[in-house]
């Protein structure tokens, strides 16, 4: 989801003062909370391994390296869904089975599920205000085929608690084997307000729409936490065979691969779509002229649209009859390893004819997102990347290989941005599965920083990185900051679960390279989600990982900027010249410990730089002095020159002689 562009006013972030969007009391800039030192300073001591963890250890399914296991297991579901979706109501109804596999050592005695959906009923817990649908009515639920009650009266059955759904198995699914639930559904699509997708009078973008198998891992087992709203998800792999049925006329972009374009496309439709897949130009292949039955789509009265996904984790759709398509094609790299190079499909939806809309070079956006991002990452492994228009509620939000983008984006730097966002989701979550509710910075940060990394190769006059810092600067001072090691529904405000999500990840990560160097960073930064795709790494096998690769102990690090909300503030305390040379004190008056540069120059131009090690400091130290020799007289001297810490006061970290 995107956080910096869309959730929060830009009044909140930016100036900090008016919160009220996000539910958080106004505070100003005019006097922020001095960061006093302190007599003694507290020190990060080690990261404890969660006892979950050394269990999975214990049990050969984790490592202490960050790579996964020799005995890693994870639950697999192989989903066969059929959904009817009617324009004029909003409703859908589906079937459809999963089956779904035992992979753990464990004999699974019940099946846990979300109805996401449930969200939008009366009786729901919420976070945030959302419109009311009613939820899912769930009209049957069977197990191998035989019908499974509902419990109640003392018979046994599946129950239903908020958005989730316990199935009791007739008998436990024993490890290695597997079973086969069945469901039939209805729902409403909630309209505009609703959040991640909902319909407005053009348009329709569905998501969690069918009941979803809940993730059981080595290390937590079932992770049962309900969907309140502002924590996002955590979702297991498999195979999805999906079928949508629409009035002939309504365009349906989705997840996966679209197996009957013959029967449900028009011939002018294919044949453009055929030559998109050809080309580096954009090609419009339904434009505003060409919409409705016959034209852009096969005729008649309904239409059945087939796709299926391998490997992913969800399915999202989109319908509209005012839907625009444009297509073109982006070079992901040697995806397969055959030695050639392997394009993927590059898709945008959206309503035609706004004045001022950008949307016409999105398809531009979003290949540049996906070539940047293989480059930066690994090769976008899917076959089409979607950016899709869908309502304004929506803001930005992820879905593997589709995008649902809010409303019009009248400006380029806000459509790039919120595009380049979604698509950098396609690695993080959508590849390394991660727990988005319990870790919200295990995507949503990793995404950010990746997004800045392509905001800035397509806008080089911009900073994005810089933005992001700066953001998190304001909310540090602000002491609105809440630690990153939270979950995503127990944050006190949407700035504090904004800024440990996105910025402030994005500051540790930059932060990270500029003590790294690029490329050991690049080197870990890699392994951890090549370690890790497809699968479901915890925060220990993230920090695991950097630590494995670059060989150094980190735990001060983790410690200081994932469990705290320490800031960092080093400042030059003194300047003194003798005979013998030039004495420097460096103050440290903040609480979080970093290692710095200091540069000297001297009158003469010439200079040398200092490295201030990290262990002073967790020696409990609040000052460091060092002393260059004599000769021309010390100028300037500055701290971080390279400029990559997120020191909180700049303004300290230069002394200048008369
Ligand atoms: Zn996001």
């Amino acid at each position: 989801m995107s956080f910096r562009r869309l959730t929060i006013a830009a009044s909140c972030v930016v100036t900090l003062t008016a919160c009220a969007s996000s539910g958080a009391a106004p505070v100003t800039t005019q006097a922020p909370a001095p960061v006093v030192a302190a007599p003694t300073r507290p020190r990060p001591y080690p990261v404890t391994e969660p006892v979950p963890f050394r269990r999975a250890v214990d049990a050969g399914t984790r490592t202490r390296t960050g790579e996964p296991g020799p005995k890693y297991w994870q639950q697999w579901s192989k989903y066969n869904l059929a959904a009817e979706y009617e324009p004029t109501t909003g409703k859908l109804t589906g079937t459809g089975t999963v089956t779904y596999f035992n992979r753990s050592p464990r004999p699974l005695g019940v099946v846990q599920v979300h109805l996401y959906h449930n969200l939008f009923s009366n009786e729901a817990v919420r976070v945030e205000a959302v419109p009311l649908t009613g939820g899912v009515t769930v009209t049957q639920v069977t197990v191998n085929g035989t019908e499974v009650p509902k419990a109640g009266g003392g018979q046994r059955g599946y129950r239903i608690n908020g958005t989730i759904m316990s199935i009791p198995m007739p008998a436990p699914i024993a490890p290695g084997d597997s079973t086969t639930l069945g469901f039939a559904w209805s729902l409403t699509v909630p309209p505009e307000g609703a959040p991640r997708g909902g319909r407005t009078d053009e348009l329709a973008y569905i998501s969690y729409w069918y009941p979803q198998v809940a993730v059981y891992d080595d290390v937590n087992g079932w992770q049962v936490d309900q969907y309140t709203g502002n924590a996002e998800f955590y979702m297991g792999y498999g195979d999805y065979d999906v079928a949508f049925t629409v009035p002939a006329g309504y365009l349906v972009g989705a997840t996966g691969r679209l197996m009957n374009g013959g029967e449900v496309l028009s011939k002018q439709t294919q044949e453009r779509l055929a030559r998109a897949g050809t080309t580096d130009s954009v090609v419009r292949v339904v434009t505003e002229a060409d919409r409705g039955a016959g034209k852009a789509t096969a005729a008649g009265g309904k239409l059945t649209w087939r796709f299926q996904a391998k490997n992913v984790r969800d399915v999202a759709w989109g319908v509209s009859d005012k839907y625009a398509w444009d297509a073109t094609r982006a070079v992901v790299g040697d995806r397969d390893g055959n030695g050639s190079v392997d394009t993927a499909a590059i898709y945008t939806f959206y309503v035609p004819g706004v004045p001022n809309s950008k949307w016409a070079e999105d398809a531009r956006y979003a290949r540049h997102s996906i070539e940047f991002l293989s480059n930066y990452l690994w090769p976008y492994p899917y076959p089409h990347m979607t950016a899709m228009q869908g309502p304004r509620s929506c803001g930005g939000m992820e879905y593997p290989m589709m995008t649902c983008l809010g409303g019009t984006q009248p400006d380029s730097f806000s459509l790039y941005g919120v595009t380049v966002h979604e698509i950098a989701h396609m690695w993080y979550p959508m590849q390394v599965g991660s727990d988005e509710k319990r870790h919200a910075w295990q995507d949503e940060g990793l995404t950010e920083f990746n997004g800045t990394q392509g905001e800035n190769d397509f806008f080089p006059n911009r900073d994005a990185e810089a933005q992001d810092l700066q953001i998190y600067k304001q909310v540090a001072m602000s002491g609105m900051e809440e630690p990153l090691m939270r979950h995503g529904d127990r944050y006190d405000t949407g700035t504090g679960y904004g800024i440990a999500s996105y910025m402030k990840p994005t500051t540790i990560l930059i932060t990270l390279r500029g003590m790294l160097g690029e490329e050991q960073f690049l080197k870990a930064y890699r392994a951890y989600g090549r370690r890790w795709l497809y699968k479901h790494p915890t925060p220990t096998d993230f920090f695991n990982t950097w630590e494995n690769v670059t060989g150094q102990d980190l735990d001060w690090f983790w410690r200081s900027w994932f469990w705290e909300t320490w800031t960092l503030d080093q400042a030059v305390k003194t300047v003194t010249p003798d005979a013998s040379g030039t004495t420097i004190v460096i103050e440290d008056l903040g609480f979080t410990p970093m290692p710095s540069t200091v540069k000297v120059t001297r009158a003469d131009s010439s200079s040398s730089t200092h490295q201030v090690p990290v262990n002073h400091w967790l020696a409990g130290n609040t000052t460091y002095s060092f002393t260059v020799g004599a000769g021309s007289p010390v100028a300037r001297v500055q701290i971080d020159h390279d400029g990559y810490l997120p020191d909180v006061s700049t303004k300290n970290n230069g002394w200048v002689g008369q």
